[in-house]
């Protein structure tokens, strides 16, 4: 069988033939992209004179058959792995950031930049908004990787971030191998009072795919777990919670210690060849927070009230344990359990009876979609005739109302041992008009797989993901730029979050709700005064979140604030979170350093305040559209020209203000989140 990577997929969608895909195809592939897209960019350099579209186009049209592979390959290589394609990612990551290095760092490509810079200042370059911010970017890009350092100093860059790139690919794997290590057995049902018979189901199929008899709970997201809510055994949710929190950091052959020390001190290494104090001063230069400065500002604000919210929640969750087992103390692992009941109690809503009205296909085709045509214009239908890179893939082609093609959108929902933990979206193909190429976007989930014949039934928690994941999916799906560095998702990373965040708000939207929350047995809808009583509960433990988020965000920030000489990593967060006042026994790290994946593999690095950076525009955005009528498709069409569609081609900001029509301000967050 022929290699489907080694050429330009002109399939439909430009997807290449998944079926004639294999895993030995992705080194000889690499081999050959790298070679012509060196030969690509040695053709550029090769242009005596210095023209927009002799170089920057050029540029853009360049590496396609090397990003053709790269996102086939790391899509695989989180959504379906297996030994030989760690193996395989382990040599390609380095690999690819040398290659990528050498022509960032390359000073003659650098030179004809700033030849263009020149003539653009002397008014000589006539270009459109979208090719004279590509011309600013570029320039930043370049800057930002080391371009104007000198010889020594790029050449030490090149090697410090190859060596980031082998870390981070061990970093997922030690990570993945530890979590299924971590996993939980059991030989019978005894301990698993609280959880329904297809709970107990898809608990069964996990240990038969395991090849085992009995139940598997295996560790499904990076915080927390969903069953902890319903388990009334609380020695097995102490277990779970435990072993949550332990990974890679117990004394094992996957420990992550010394990986996470060597790349906090790479990070302040190569800040500081920058000439930066730090490694986030540096990283948040690029983004729209500018400075870590403005960062801890904003994040010293908010500490105090969440704090004193996950303090006066704590009471009343003690209140319901003494009921219980009195004398006990309240622990982390009580939280998720007593919270459900003081949400019954007090608001009259138990999520858990909600589930079986959260039928996974319902909720994606006639929620998630069905909001995105009310708002967008979307029409979705099933491919089944189309190949993915995996027989659960659920594949869908977009359409806009008036017939033309959109894109094209994977859904890959269930949790799997080869699967890295969490929910996220990524792109096979990037939209681009200057290539000709329509979007192909996939969402990842982590749902337990029911067993055969059996509905899924997903948590709140999980469509409320779903939601959020699919709002990345739009910026993807909806993109309508000229150039691919801009395409999509491709803008700062304290930005990203802020649509998928946006679309969480029409989980609940009642005409949404009413269109897709049906019992699965008995076909009737959710009674809709379900919505308000949730709605009520907004703020409800919200001390607990955005501590135990900022907790996080606030670590992130001080570990990459050290040159990583850190002795003992526990002591090192537990001094970081109570020099922010946010200690407290109760509400433990969402991350701790040993498996924080969005920051030593996931791109987050001194970047996980973005969530919160981002949800200031999140709820400036959802206090638009409520005020301007909600889910209309005239205020889809405003929020996709403005947003959505724009991608990175212009600067963020501004993009943010102009929609606005005014700064964006973070009281509607503090308000949101019961801290104003
Ligand atoms: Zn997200």
């Amino acid at each position: 069988m022929s290699n489907p990577l080694l050429e330009l997929s002109s399939r439909e969608f430009n997807l290449i033939d998944f079926s004639e895909l294999e895993d030995r195809h992705y080194l000889p592939a690499f081999e050959a992209a790298t070679a012509a897209h060196n030969a690509e960019i040695a053709a550029i350099l090769a242009e005596p004179s210095v023209s927009f579209e002799n170089t920057l186009v050029a540029m853009e049209r360049s590496g396609q058959l090397l990003s053709q592979l790269a996102n086939v390959v790391f899509n695989k290589t989180s959504s379906d792995t297996n030994e030989y394609l760690q193996q395989v990612e382990q040599k390609l990551s380095p690999r690819l950031t040398a290659h990528l290095d050498a022509i960032s760092l390359n000073p003659e490509l650098f030179a004809r930049l700033v030849e263009l810079e020149q003539k653009r200042d002397a008014g000589e370059l006539e270009l459109d908004s979208e090719s004279d911010w590509l011309l600013t970017k570029y320039l930043q890009d370049f800057r930002h990787a080391g371009a104007e350092l000198g010889e020594s100093g790029r050449a030490r860059v090149a090697e410090i971030n190859e060596e980031l790139a082998s870390l981070s690919a061990e970093f997922d794997k030690r990570l993945l191998a530890d979590s299924n290590d971590l996993a939980i057995h059991l030989d019978d049902a005894k301990r698993l009072d609280g959880l329904t018979e297809s709970e107990l189901q898809s608990l069964q199929q996990a240990a038969s795919d395991r090849g085992r008899k009995g139940y598997t709970i295996p560790l499904l997201n990076y915080s927390g777990h969903p069953l902890l809510s319903q388990l009334t055994d609380r020695e097995l949710r102490q277990e779970i919670l435990q072993r949550t929190l332990s990974r890679g950091a117990r004394d094992n052959a996957n420990n992550t210690s010394e990986l996470v020390r060597k790349m906090l001190k790479l990070r302040s290494e190569k800040a500081r060849l920058f000439g930066y104090a730090d490694y986030p001063s540096y990283a948040t230069s690029t983004q729209t927070a500018k400075s870590p400065e403005r960062i801890h500002a904003v994040l010293r604000q908010i500490a105090p009230v969440a704090k004193k919210n996950a303090e006066a929640e704590a009471a009343q969750l003690n209140q319901l344990l003494q009921l219980e087992r009195p004398g006990a103390t309240l622990a982390a692992w009580d939280w998720d359990r007593y919270t459900e009941q003081l949400r019954a109690r007090d608001y009259d809503v138990d999520t858990a009876v909600l589930k079986p009205y959260f039928e996974l296909r319902r909720v994606l085709e006639d929620g998630v979609f069905f909001a995105a045509n009310q708002l967008y214009g979307l029409r979705f239908s099933r491919r089944d005739d189309i190949v993915g890179y995996h027989p659960d893939n659920w594949i869908y082609q977009v359409d806009f109302e008036d017939g033309e093609n959109c894109g094209l959108y994977i859904f890959d929902p269930y949790a799997r041992p080869s699967k890295s933990g969490g929910a996220w979206m990524n792109n096979l193909v990037d939209q681009s008009r200057l290539l000709n190429k329509k979007p192909v976007v996939v969402n990842n989930m982590n749902i337990p797989k029911p067993a055969s014949g059996e509905p899924a039934l997903m948590t709140f928690d999980e469509v409320n993901t779903l939601f959020h994941e699919f709002g990345h999916t739009l910026h993807g799906l909806l993109s309508d730029v000229t150039y691919p560095r801009f395409s999509g998702t491709n803008v700062e990373r304290d930005f990203v979050e802020f649509p998928s965040q946006v679309n969480e708000m029409w989980m609940l939207w009642p005409e949404v709700l009413a269109n897709y929350a049906i019992h699965f047995e008995t076909g009737e809808k959710l009674d809709p005064t379900w919505i308000e009583k949730i709605l009520a509960t907004e703020s409800f433990n919200q001390g607990f979140e955005t501590t135990h988020y900022l907790q996080a965000a606030i670590l992130d920030l001080a570990l990459h604030e050290t040159d990583g000489d850190i002795t003992d990593l526990a002591q090192f967060e537990a001094a970081a979170i109570s020099d922010y006042g946010l200690d407290f026994a109760p509400v433990p790290t969402r991350y701790r350093p040993n498996y924080f994946a969005h920051i030593f593999a996931g791109g987050y690095s001194a970047g996980y305040y973005g969530y919160i950076w981002s949800e200031v525009l999140d709820a400036e955005s959802v206090d638009w559209f409520k005020q301007n009528g909600g889910l209309t498709r005239e205020n889809g069409r405003r929020f996709a020209e403005a947003l959505l569609s724009r991608g990175g081609s212009s600067d963020s900001m501004g993009l943010v203000r102009e929609f606005l029509g005014r700064e964006p301000e973070i009281t509607p967050l503090l308000i949101r989140r019961g801290l104003a």
